[in-house]
């Protein structure tokens, strides 16, 4: 079982308008932020190499979420030319591929276990590009953890990028 979550891109026109429309604007939300599942141990993150996405600013991404409470097994860089799906108990960070719509700036997929319903795996579609823009990867790894988008305003998992912050209301572990 797996879904795909999505941040719409900077030059999406539609995002565009929808950040000029008042109406839009979405302050006040009821109830917390919904998890989808969780991991049952702390997951590893793995970035692949090619991808050219730099170390050092997914180890800040990463702080953002162990500053929550979360926790991970370990994050590292493989420079093997196999580096295509993420292995059990793993984080997977790599290129955009065929199926990303390149409408949006990134995207995740988790993988969850049919009996227990833990996540046992996610894959972090993204560009270098649009991991050192602020916010993206630790707006993904937040879906990685379960996370659903939450429009409120300023919110980390606000689904809008222009909308969103480093807001974390809901998401302590
Ligand atoms: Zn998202």
């Amino acid at each position: 079982m797996f879904w795909l979550a999505c941040l719409p891109a900077l030059a999406s026109s539609h995002t565009v308008l929808r950040v000029s429309a008042p109406v839009a604007l979405q302050t006040f939300v009821i109830g917390p932020p919904h998890q989808k599942a969780i991991w049952e141990t702390p997951p590893s993150l793995r970035i692949c190499k090619d991808t050219g996405i730099d170390y050092f600013r997914v180890m800040q991404a990463s702080r953002y979420w162990e500053k929550l409470g979360y926790r991970f097994d370990s994050i590292y860089v493989d420079s093997s030319p196999i580096c295509l799906n993420p292995r059990y108990g793993e984080i997977m960070i790599t290129l955009p591929d065929g199926t990303l719509d390149p409408s949006h700036m990134a995207a995740t997929k988790i993988y969850t276990h049919t009996k227990s319903g833990f996540i046992i795996k996610a894959k972090i579609f993204i560009t270098p590009r649009n991991a050192r823009k602020q916010r993206v990867l630790e707006h993904e790894i937040g879906h990685a953890f379960g996370w659903s988008h939450y429009n409120q305003k300023f919110h980390m998992m606000n689904s809008n990028w222009f909308l969103g912050g480093y807001g974390s209301k809901g998401l302590k572990k």
